[in-house]
Order: structure tokens, then sequence, then C-alpha cells
């Protein structure tokens, strides 16, 4: 509206000028010289003017055509680049997201026919630690295309980060078809991987999630799933897989509850020593006691260490729960007779500590408790993840004058090379092997076979688990120097003086 006003009013200035000052007379006087045109010259003028117009005005819509061609180019190539992840060329995570999405969505009440699966990398970072990013790097780039090979097409697979990966399945809601899938993945990855000159072992852990159905179940509930059964799958020996169930779940919940109590507990100092015996089998003589960890829950009770010792090592708490029980059980061993000792447990966690053995030889120095009165019990297992480590402290414990026990022999996956290079003093079979001998010719076998191997090696021998007079009379004829066990006596929050020797011939 306001263009036309314009037009008007230039229109109707335009006419009074060319009125005012005789511009008609003007325009008629030029036109005059070329009356004598023809009109076909101008009709030519006008179709050349016309021809010219219209190739202009196609090239320029063919112009326009295609930088809009080329804008749509772009933005699919943004839109590519944002859904892929840039090192392996696989899918994203945003990807991934958008295709659970989209299958879920399609019928959310009646989602079957997928499953996702999340997997990821075991001892993945040990390896960028020490080789560099360019190494890890170029790893993670064969293992997506060693994956990739193992998928059937309709399959996607993604990188989430890290060495983390999560695939969606079609599946015919077959177990077996994703179990075969998932086998066949995890076998792949842990063939060696040749980087330049260096060859590298991963493997892998996978966590399967089914879709379900239902209208609570999205994008998130689904990977949440896959990631609680992933991590069944690693501290269930990684190297596997397993299906979410749903008390995955609360399991999840009940640990995440004792995590929370366990360090008001740490700080409140609820976890406390309970002393076991540990007896001379010629003499029947207390020699010393093991410090077993009590947590004495205010409205839970007293906790069993098999509960939350796990916990407290993955939560870093560990440290702090051994020197704390340490202190205690040297206060309490201020009366105890000359010469009786100590046995404290240490978690694999602790052999990280560089200031491990200063640190409790400052307790034993408070306590004024004598190092050579402390033996410090390791599990079979703390020489398999970092032998190297494990190595130094317990050198530096031996030389503070500690001694040293190998504690639940027989279970985990010592070598022999480990029991002669390492400053041992003192073997205890597992209690397992001990129960058993009355029923089991093989477990006697067993236990006498590693009572004189660990005599050939100068070590001593506890027995653990001893309930019955039979079984502590065949391990003193075997020549086992100690015992251990309800026989002699239950853990308790005082250490017994005198023993009370109960239970069955
Ligand atoms: P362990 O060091 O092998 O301790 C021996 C376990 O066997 C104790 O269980 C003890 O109560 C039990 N036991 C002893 N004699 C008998 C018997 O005759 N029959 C039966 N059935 N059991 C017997 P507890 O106190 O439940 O400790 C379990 C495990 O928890 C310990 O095994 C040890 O590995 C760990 N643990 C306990 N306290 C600590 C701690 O302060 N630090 C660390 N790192 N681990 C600890
Ligand atoms: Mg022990
Ligand atoms: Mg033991």
């Amino acid at each position: 509206m306001p263009d036309l006003l314009v037009v008007i009013a230039v229109s109707l200035i335009g006419t009074l000028v060319l009125h005012r000052f005789d511009w008609f007379e003007a325009l008629y006087a030029f036109t005059r010289p070329y009356e004598s045109l023809q009109i076909d010259n101008l009709l030519i003028v006008v179709v050349f003017t016309a021809i010219g117009a219209t190739i202009i005005c196609v090239r320029r819509s063919m112009e326009m055509r295609r930088q809009y061609e080329q804008r749509l180019k772009a933005e699919g190539r943004m839109e590519t680049l944002a859904l892929t992840d840039a090192l392996t060329g696989l899918a994203n995570r945003r990807h991934l997201y958008g295709a659970l999405k989209q299958k879920l969505g399609a019928s959310p009440t009646d989602a079957h026919g997928f499953a996702v699966c999340i997997f990821d990398l075991d001892r993945f970072k040990p390896i960028n630690d020490i080789h560099g990013h360019l190494v890890g790097d170029q790893l993670l780039q064969q293992i997506a295309q060693r994956a990739q090979a193992q998928l059937r097409s309709g399959d996607l697979l993604a990188r989430l980060g890290g060495d983390e990966f999560a695939l969606i399945v079609n599946t015919s809601s077959a177990d077996e078809d994703i179990s075969g899938l998932a086998q066949r993945l995890i076998s792949s990855l842990s063939e060696p991987f040749r980087i330049d000159q260096l060859v590298c072992h991963v493997g892998a852990s996978m966590g399967i999630a089914f879709a379900q159905g239902g209208t609570s179940q999205t994008p998130d509930a689904l990977l949440q799933k896959a990631d609680l059964a992933l991590y069944r799958a690693k501290t269930e020996g990684r190297g596997t897989f397993r299906f979410y169930q749903d008390a995955m779940d609360a399991k999840i919940h009940e640990r995440t509850l004792i995590e929370l109590e366990l360090r008001e507990a740490v700080e409140q100092r609820q976890i406390h020593p309970y002393f076991q015996p540990l007896v001379c089998l010629r003499d029947s003589r207390i020699e010393g006691y093991e410090v077993l960890a009590r947590w004495i829950h205010p409205t839970w009770g007293p906790v069993s260490p098999e509960r939350f010792i796990k916990i407290a090592e993955e939560a870093g708490l560990i440290g702090e729960i051994s020197l704390s029980l340490l202190e205690q059980a040297c206060e309490q061993a201020r009366d105890w007779p000359k010469g009786t000792y100590l046995s404290l447990n240490i978690s694999p966690v602790q052999f990280r500590d560089p200031q491990l053995s200063t640190k409790i030889c400052d307790i034993l120095y408070k306590a004024g408790f004598p190092a050579a009165c402390l033996e410090i019990e390791i599990t079979e297992n703390a020489l398999v993840h970092d032998v190297d480590v494990a190595r130094n402290t317990l050198m530096s414990l031996k030389a503070r004058g500690m001694t040293l026990a190998l504690d639940d022999f027989g279970t985990g996956y010592s070598s022999l090379q480990h029991l002669r290079s390492l400053p041992f003093d003192k073997l205890k079979i597992d209690q397992s092997f001990v129960m058993n001998m009355s029923e089991s010719g093989e477990s006697r076998k067993l236990v006498k076979a590693i009572i004189a191997m660990s005599h050939s090696l100068g070590l001593k021998t506890t027995a653990e688990g001893i309930e019955t007079h039979a079984h502590a009379l065949r391990l003193t004829q075997m020549g086992c120097e100690t015992g251990q066990g309800y026989l002699f006596g239950k853990p308790a929050p005082q250490a017994c003086q005198t023993l009370e020797v109960s239970g069955a011939a």
C-alpha cells in the first residue's frame, strides 16, 4: 500500500513537472527526426530484448538451482558429520540415539525385534597410556573395522566415546541369535592387533538388553540396562557377555546404598576389628590373631566383610578402613603376651599406594607394636593384577621387618615362579580344601602336596577353616604348623586368651 502511494505521488509530480516545463513539446520535437523508422525495426528490437531477457532469466534460474543444490549437499554433509564418529567413521552417540528413538517410536508398545549391546575394551587404557594416543587411535580404528565385519546388514554399530561402543542388533528375539553374534565379536576382538611393529592384546566385555515394548521404554532406559549388564560381565570375569535381568537394577541400588552408608561408617568409625585365633597345631598354643573387619551398622547390625570389602575397594575406602583396623587392633594388643602376632588382610588395591609401608610403620610406631609381630596377608589375586607393583610393596614391608603370608592359597592364579621370587614367609591353605578333606581323597592329597611344596620352598603353612578335631589331627600329621578355624574360635570383638576347643571329632 505505501508502495502504491509512492508510485501515484511520483506519477503526479512527474505529470506536473512535464506540464509545467512544457516537456511534452520537447519530447515531440525529439521524436520527429525518427518518424521515418519502420515499426518492424522496433519489433526486432523488442524481440531481441525479450530473447535476451529470457536467456538472462534462464541462466539466473539455473544458477539459483545450482546454488540450492550445493546448499542441500553441504547441509547433508554437515548432517552426516554430525552423526559420524570422526575417528572411526562409525555412527556416533547422536546417531545411535536417533536410530533407537525411531525404532522405539515406530511402535512404542510393541518394540520387540531388536536388542542394544554395549561393549567396551579390556586393557585398552594401559595401551593408550604406555604407547600414546596415536597408537590408541589406530587401535580403535582397527577395532571398529573388526567389529563392523561381524555385523549383519541392518545392524548399526556406533562408537559412544573412548573405548565404548554400542550396537543395535535386529533379532528374531532368540537369545541364541544374539549370543552367537556376541561370542563372535568378543572372540574377534581378543585376537592380537598389529600397529606398525607393535602387537596389542585387548579384549571386550559386553552387556545386552532387549527392547521389550511399553511406553516406559526410552533410548536412555535401554542403554542403561545394557550398561548394567556390561557392568555385570566385567565383574564376572571380563571377556564375556551378559544379558540384562531385572535383578541387576536391584543389585545396583543395593550397592549404591551400601557405598553411601560405608562412607558414613568410615567417618563414624563403625568398622571394628574382630580377632580369630591362629593356633600352633603341635601344642595348641595361641600364636596370634587374624584381624577381620566387621561393620557394626546402627540399624543393620553386623555386616560381613563379604558384603562390603569389594565395595570399599571400588570406592577407594579400603586403605582408610585397613589402617583404622590396624590402629584399633594395636590398641587391644597392648595387653597381650609378648610375641603374640597380628595378621592383617591387605587388599590388592592398597598395593598401588607407594606410601603403604610407611603408613603402616607410623601406626606401629605410635602404638609401640613391633613390626616383627605384624603379619600381612595378601590374596593370590593381588599378584595377578600387577606383580611388579606387588613385588615393590612386599619388599618394602619385608624390609621393615613384617612377615608376609599368601592368603587363600589354591583359589587364585599365583604361579610357582611368584612363590619363588617374592619374599613370602607363609602359605595359608584355603578353607575349601581343608573342609573337604573328610569326603574327598583329592582334597587330602592336595593339602598334603601344598604343605610339602611349601616346606620345600622354606615357607610355613597355616590351614584355614579347621572345624573338627579330625582335621586338626590330620593336618598336624601332615606337618602343617598353624591352624585357624571355628574349632579354635570364631572371630570375636575381643581376642580370646585361652582356647576352649569345640567341634566334632
Ligand atoms: P580370609 O582372610 O580368608 O578370612 C577367613 C575367613 O574365613 C573369615 O571370614 C573367617 O570368619 C572365616 N572362617 C575362619 N574359620 C572358619 C571356619 O572354621 N569355618 C568357616 N565356615 N569359616 C571360617 P570373614 O571374617 O567373613 O572374612 C571373609 C574375607 O573377607 C576374608 O577372608 C578376607 O579376604 C576379607 N576380609 C576380612 N577383613 C578384611 C580386611 O580388613 N581387609 C581386607 N582387605 N579384607 C578383609
Ligand atoms: Mg585372611
Ligand atoms: Mg583366607
